[in-house]
Formats: structure tokens, sequence, C-alpha cells
């Protein structure tokens, strides 16, 4: 209904008690809390944050080893050592990684030696085969290879001539190169990737502190249906959000439990969200939450805890519904209600859902702003209208000139019914609140999601035939 007293015709239509996206989102944030540490498998710990100091227990390396095969030497018995004054020293042994040697290197002798075992007691050098007789230049193979020279005890030899001369502690990895014991080798709060994964492993963890998974029970409501896999029938549809938000969530690393689809009835939706409570750590549901909605989503939401509804300044997807509920043990579950059109639910799950799950995975500990996309500068290739005064969300396609400039192009058709959009794009444009549109060649600020998105198999912004 038109405001009289609104000076434009754009703003009329925009109901007064519309909150802003940082708002909702700060009001959201509020409400989450890190998940409680768990002692986890190291490799199902990926992508998740480390709720504890990791310090060493010992020294990496634990001893002085070598970083090259050759032959560890006393750096002394090598002086003046070149290819024309060679020196000769007495092989005692070979040691190969994984065994300490028992003796010493005296004064003349050498131990044969491969990269990582430690260095023996004695010796101060390691010089490698390339600078010795085991390795034959004219054909720049190691002689150890056309050898066997891999077995000692077949093939022992008992000297070694020596061609360049060793500086002490040549091609020797000290003791504590790495780590020392009691440094703080990953503090709390650290995300754990594969470099982490290495590391912890190479302290001989198997098991690390971590915020456990939250698990994210997903709700979607409506008569009209149909789960993917079921015969089609008129006027109903594929459930696309439940599978759409439990990859979302699933990506992020949290557990979606996807529950039945709860039909319009107080009985069907009570039912299904107590079921949720019982585990979850969120609910999110989609349907529902409109401003003209009488759906018993409302109702029973109203009487299973506190939700308040929200019309957020936005496009796609402007209500929003947000609050706790009580689980059947006492327990708060917080809870978000998404819009049911598709390309708004996975968009308000993008700007609000996200940075929950982000906040109970313990991502904004140590860096509050961990949920916020990369933001860029583009150049707009197509018009990007924005009707009626939210901020607009355009899927739209980013690339990259050769120099480096951000470009973006429309995926297509921006209904929030065209789920498509989303498949496209990897990048939204933001069109500011107010602005009745980004005209070509202007700039504008683009939301990177997906930097590896694999290309567009339809040209972008070419029209579907019908
Ligand atoms: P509602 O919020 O219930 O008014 O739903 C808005 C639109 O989203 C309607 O066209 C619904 O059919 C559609 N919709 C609701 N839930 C889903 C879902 N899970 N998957 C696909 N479309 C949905
Ligand atoms: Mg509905």
């Amino acid at each position: 209904m038109a405001n009289q007293t609104e000076p434009s015709a754009t703003r009329s239509i925009l109901p007064a008690d519309m909150i802003s996206v940082e708002d909702a989102r700060a009001r959201i944030l509020e409400r989450f809390a890190p998940t409680p540490a768990e002692a986890t498998p190291l490799l199902d710990a990926l992508g998740l944050v480390l709720a504890e100091d990791v310090r060493a227990p010992f020294d990496i390396p634990p001893l002085a080893n070598t970083g090259m095969d050759g032959y560890a030497v006393r750096a002394a018995d090598t002086e003046g050592a070149t290819y024309d004054t060679p020196k000769t020293l007495e092989v005692i042994g070979y040691l190969p990684a994984g065994s300490v040697y028992d003796g010493a290197v005296a004064e003349g002798q050498a131990v044969r030696i491969m990269t990582g075992a430690p260095i023996p007691t004695g010796a101060d050098a390691v010089v490698p085969f390339e600078e010795t007789d085991e390795y034959d230049w004219t054909t720049r193979e190691s002689a150890r290879d056309r050898e066997s020279w891999g077995s000692w005890q077949d093939n022992p030899r008992a000297e070694v001539r020596i061609d360049v001369a060793a500086a002490e502690g040549a091609n020797i990895r000290p003791v504590g190169e790495d780590v020392r014991t009691g440094e703080l080798v990953l503090p709390r709060g650290t995300v754990i990737g594969p470099a982490q994964v290495g590391v912890l492993a190479s302290l001989g963890l198997d098991r690390v502190a971590v915020h456990r998974r939250p698990v994210v029970a997903i709700l979607s409501t409506g008569d009209e249906l149909l789960r993917p896999g079921e015969p089609p029938q008129p006027g109903k549809i594929y459930d696309a959000n439940a599978f759409g938000l439990a990859a979302a969530v699933t990506a992020l690393g949290a557990t979606p439990l996807v529950l039945d689809v709860a039909r319009d009835t107080v009985e069907a939706l009570t039912a299904r969200i107590r079921e949720g409570l019982a585990t979850a750590d969120l609910l999110i549901t989609s349907a529902g939450v409109s401003r003209g909605d009488f759906d018993v989503v409302k109702t029973v939401l109203a009487a299973e805890g506190e939700i308040g509804f929200w019309t957020v300044r936005m496009k796609p997807g402007k209500p929003l519904a947000f609050g706790t509920l009580r689980g059947d043990d006492g327990r708060e579950v917080p809870h978000l209600g998404l819009p049911g059109n598709p390309v708004s639910a996975m968009m308000t799950f993008e700007l609000f859902g996200r940075a929950a799950i982000f906040k109970m995975l313990g991502k904004l500990e140590a860096h509050p702003g961990a949920w916020q996309r990369p933001i860029v500068q583009a150049t707009a290739l197509d018009r990007i209208a924005n009707t009626d005064g939210r901020r607009f969300y355009a899927r739209c396609i980013a690339t990259q000139t050769r120099e480096g400039a951000w470009q973006v192009r429309l995926t297509g058709p921006q209904g929030s019914g065209v789920l498509t959009s989303m498949s496209l794009a990897n990048a939204y444009a933001i069109c500011p609140e107010d602005t009745p549109a980004i005209e070509v060649g202007e700039t504008c600020e683009v939301m990177l999601v997906d930097r590896e998105a694999p290309i567009p198999t339809r040209t972008p912004s070419e029209p579907k035939d019908h």
C-alpha cells in the first residue's frame, strides 16, 4: 500500500521496521557461541579450529641428521680436497635412516649415511655422493644406483674418495631446527589445514582438541514439497532447499541433519521441530515466514520459543525469522527461519547462516571478520537494475582481465525463482540500497563466493529457450 508521507515511490513499499543486513547479522551472531572442544582424529579435524594451544613435546628433528645422502665426516679431514687433490677416507659403516650409529667417527674415517639418518658421534659434516667417487660425472648418475650400493652388507666398500672440502656443519640439519621442546607450535584458534595436519602428525599426535562440528537441523515446510526421487505430482515441486542448505552446511564443516518435510499442520511441524531440537545446535527452517503468510510455521514457532520476524532490507530474501527454541531438555537452540523461495533461502543462508556456523566452529574467536567473503571492485558488463530500494545481491560471473581487473556479468534472469542463477554464479554484485541501477561500465562491489568455480557451461546473459 502506498504511503503518502514517503517522498519516493521506491521507498513507499519498504516497511518502517526494516533492518539492514549488518544489523540482522549482528543480532544473530550475538546468540551463538563456539561448540565445546572434542578430541578428534587428525583427519576428521581438517577444516576445524583448534580449541587448545599445541606445544611441542620434543625437539624436531630429535637428533641432528643429514639432509643429503653421502658420507658423514670430520670436516677437518676434508680440508684442501679438490677434484685434482682428493682425500681418501676409511669407510667404517653404513647408516640408513631410522638407525643410530653405535661407534664414533675418528680421524680419517667416514660413515656412509642416508638422508634423515642421525649424524654419528665425531662427525661434523656430510659430503654428498656427488662430491665423492660414488658419482659418475660422465653419466651424471650416482654410482650407487648403477652398482647397487644400496646394500652395504652385500657390497661394502673400504674407502671413499672425497673430491670437495666440506665446511663444518655442511648438510647437517641441527636438533630442533623445526621446533624446540615446549614451543607453541599451533595456537588455539588455528584452522586445521593440510599443513597443520602434517605438523600435528610430526608431533606424534593422532588426535587434537577442536571445536566439534555443529549439528544443523534442516527442515523444509510446505504441503507442496516432494523429495527428490519421488514421482512427480501435479501441483507439487521438489524440495530444493533441504538439499541446497544441507550441502552448504556440509561445505562449511558442519553436520547437517535433514529432517522429513513438515506438512502445513501444527502437529506435523511441532513434531519435526522437536525432533531437530533434540540434537541440533541450530535449527534452520525454510518457508512460511513471509509477512502476509498465515502459515502454521509462525504459530508453531511462537509456541516453541521466542522468535522475531524481521524484514531485512535485501533482495533476494527479505523475510527472516530468528530466535531461540527450547528443546525437551530445556536446552536453548537458535532457530533461523529462511524464506521458502530457493534463491532467497540460499542467499540468506550465505549472509546469515554462514556467519553463525563460522562462530560455532570457533572461527571468529581469533578473527571476528573471518566469515566475510572477499569483496573486490569490478566493472559491470551488464546493467544491474535494482527496483525497490533494498540492497540487491545480483548473481554474477566475475572474471579477471589479463591485467587483473575484475569484471562482472549477470548470470541471466535474476528472478528469485531462478535457482540456476545461483548455480551459475561465482560472485554476487552488490547494488546498494536506494541505487536504482549500476550502469554498464560503472564500478561496483562484488562479493566473491567461489574463486575456483568451474567455467560456466551456459553463456552468461543469454536468454534461455522456452
Ligand atoms: P513460502 O515462504 O512458504 O511462501 O514459500 C515461498 C516459495 O518458495 C513458494 O513458491 C514455495 O513453493 C517455495 N518453496 C518453499 N519451500 C521450498 C523448498 N523446500 N524447495 C523449493 N521451493 C520451496
Ligand atoms: Mg509455504
